[in-house]
């Protein structure tokens, strides 16, 4: 590279992974890689009847410039779903539309981090969360969790001693664990974080898609003092090239987000936006939500049952009620990494975990998304992971 770029670079590289998963494209790999949707549960003809009403009697002001809050009436929508839905008692003037809530992460990190600054999250977390996070060279203090979210001891010492910016946290179907925080357990949380004067991000970006018992309540509504941000998506829910997301907070701190996304990119593209809200207002979404929790659990389900029995002995998975992935953890002298290459010789994939976590430790763990495959593929694709772990162990 000629140009000298700003320091920050040194430390934004692109994942070695990332380059083994570009072959996953190919229409023979069997991949549980990615975080995709399923494409067939894809609105495509009513979207295009709705696309083509809007442009027809509302076109100038879908191409017209917009305000930085977002579409009025999509704004409603979303604060009123929020209230009826989240437990999150939010009005339309708390939201702002964000271009997907991986917007609402980057804004976060600008809002908050100075170099230096901690950053609290699950262990493992979100990966494109602590790469936004990263552009702006915090210190990551990872808290431990189990089956019912962060262990609350553990957060109360990293509170008592460091002084964080605030606390990421993926309360349903988390990415990647594929874990649900207990209601208790939110409860909990929220009486910690209420002595400290640190916020809380909720990435609530799988709570609607829930598939056993109803959904859970966001953060939000055990929060006394406006301390919970609550990012929320479309993109799971109808389709993520929409790219439409969405900051929900306390008005003063808001404000400080739409300063922020003006000079990001003045709004989230007016069109989309009112696609969407002509959607969501159709009747089409209970319906369409439906659909799309019966196919993944059925989905959820396949994968869950292959590795009952593909996987030898020693393995461990989660088994999620919401979201789309399934976290694995390896016998301990199973390197991922190595383990993806040789799957990727037989056609089949999946993220190897380090990824998730800031100092990329456990090496044994993978994530294994079911969204995206039929059934089938899902139990020919686990059957393969078994065959290679089972060579690479009798190998050792
Ligand atoms: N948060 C989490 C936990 C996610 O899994 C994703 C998508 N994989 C996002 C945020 C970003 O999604 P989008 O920008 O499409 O809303």
């Amino acid at each position: 590279m000629p140009f000298p770029l700003a320091r920050r670079m040194e430390f934004i590289t692109a994942s070695d992974v990332r380059e083994l998963l570009k072959v996953t494209q190919r229409p023979e790999i069997i991949s549980f890689a990615g975080g995709l949707p399923a494409p067939e549960l894809f609105p495509i003809e009513e979207l295009a009847k709705l696309a083509h009403d809007l442009l027809i009697e509302d076109g100038v002001r879908a191409l017209q410039y917009s305000t930085t809050e977002g579409y009025p009436p999509l704004r409603e929508w979303i604060a009123a779903r929020m209230t009826s839905t989240w437990g999150a008692s939010f009005e339309a003037d708390d939201i702002l539309v964000t271009t997907g809530s991986q917007q609402g992460l980057d804004l976060t990190a600008k809002l908050f981090i100075d170099e230096g600054d901690v950053v609290v999250t699950e262990s493992p977390t979100y990966l494109a969360a602590l790469g936004a996070f990263k552009v702006c060279r915090p210190r990551f203090v990872e808290v431990a969790t189990d089956d019912h979210g962060m262990e609350l001891a553990a957060l109360e010492r990293v509170l008592a001693t460091e002084r964080p910016k605030f606390v990421y946290v993926i309360p349903n179907g988390q990415n990647p664990s594929g874990r649900t925080w207990s209601v208790e357990r939110r409860e909990g949380f929220m009486k910690v974080m209420a002595r400290f004067d640190v916020p809380v991000i909720e990435d609530d970006a799988y709570l609607e898609i829930r598939y056993d018992g109803h959904t859970a309540p966001s953060m939000r509504s055990f929060d006394t003092r406006g301390q919970v941000v609550c990012l929320g998506t479309l993109s799971k829910v109808l389709a993520p090239g929409l790219r439409i997301g969405w900051v929900a907070a306390d008005r003063a701190l808001l404000d400080r987000y739409v300063l922020l996304k003006q000079s990001a990119d003045l709004h989230t593209a007016s069109l989309t936006q009112m696609l969407a809200e002509r959607w969501l207002t159709s009747g089409a979404f209970d319906s369409s939500l439906e659909r799309i929790r019966d196919t993944y659990r059925e989905r959820r389900d396949a994968m869950l049952a292959a590795l009952e029995s593909e996987l030898p002995p020693g393995c461990r998975f989660t088994r999620p009620d919401s979201g789309m992935f399934v976290w694995v953890e390896f016998p301990p002298t199973i390197r991922s990494r190595e383990l993806l290459a040789r799957c990727l010789e037989r056609e089949v994939a999946f993220v190897p975990g380090d990824s998730f976590f800031a100092d990329a430790t456990r090496l044994n763990t993978a994530r294994l998304n079911f969204s995206n495959m039929p059934p089938e593929r899902i139990r020919e694709g686990v059957k393969r992971i078994g065959r290679v772990l089972r060579e690479t162990l009798a190998q050792d």
